[in-house]
């Protein structure tokens, strides 16, 4: 199994001369498994470029799970190529939203008066599946769901391929709840973490859902994955900031971590 980041800024799109060392898309991880199938991991403003890359390859068929419905997650979803092709099948993963249905939250958002194309007038052949806390198998992959803690009806997911695997969490608060994510993130291969606040910014911000690089370092001495990856950067860390909170990372934390960039590419061959 191969991924490769297509977006790991948090809360906002953040182009600029700023964010240009890691990237200013929000989030949207590929994953692609050694059958070739393909995951998309959320549709932040990351998926547009994707999407291009998979229409060149003539990839019709896309399982995208998103991990909840905040506009950082999806607000690329309106311009994947795949949902305008009438030969693409797209099937969407997702929370069960606390009121309505997920297909609902989607196709009101991308419809009049946010979205300029009405929700029924996309060409792709469309589905929705709604997640609470689920293990599936998908051509040689296994993929397990589960809640974390953040705003609002939010998951989590492990990808496994024989005995790789690769946890992305990429809106938690273990400063509230430390077990948070724990049964995706323990042990793998590779964790793709939040590591959104400082510590001065997580005490401003508590309860907001996101982790501070204390937390961070606690939560990877739990979890001990082979290698973490720090992302949904705040749109603020530029990055020089984001190079210092990796030295306080690398500082506290016995785990190999790094940050998140766009255009990383994972590779987990099988062992
Ligand atoms: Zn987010
Ligand atoms: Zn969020």
């Amino acid at each position: 199994m191969k991924a490769r980041i297509w977006g790991c800024r948090g809360s906002l799109a953040t182009p600029g001369e700023q964010t240009v060392r890691y990237g200013g898309n929000t989030t949207c991880l590929e994953v692609r498994a050694a059958s070739g199938k393909v995951l998309v991991l959320d549709a932040g403003t990351g998926v547009r470029d994707l999407g291009r890359s998979l229409a060149g390859e003539r990839i019709r068929e896309l399982d995208l799970l998103l991990t909840h419905l905040h506009l950082d997650h999806i607000e690329g979803l309106g311009f994947l190529a795949a949902l305008f092709d009438p030969d693409c099948t797209v099937r969407i993963y997702g929370p069960r939203p606390d009121g309505g249905s997920l297909a609902d939250k989607i196709a009101g958002y991308l419809s009049p008066p946010y979205f300029p194309v009405p929700f029924e007038q996309f060409d792709a052949s469309i589905s929705f599946v709604e997640l609470e806390r689920d293990t599936w198998e998908l051509d040689g992959l296994t993929i397990t769901a589960a809640p974390v803690r953040h705003r609002g009806p939010t998951l989590a997911y492990r990808i496994a391929e024989g005995d790789r695997s690769l946890a992305f969490i990429p809106d938690n608060e273990p400063g509230l709840e430390p077990e948070s994510g724990l049964e995706l993130a323990a042990g793998a291969d590779v964790l793709l973490h939040d590591a959104q606040y400082s510590d001065e910014e997580y005490a401003a911000r508590v309860g907001w859902g996101h982790t501070g690089t204390s937390h961070l370092i606690r939560y990877l001495d739990d979890a001990r994955p082979a290698r973490a990856v720090m992302v949904h950067h705040d749109p603020a860390h530029d990055g020089e900031t984001l190079e210092t909170l990796l030295r306080k990372a690398r500082d506290g934390s016995s785990c190999p971590v790094e940050l998140g960039r766009e255009g990383l590419v994972i590779d987990l061959p099988p062992s």
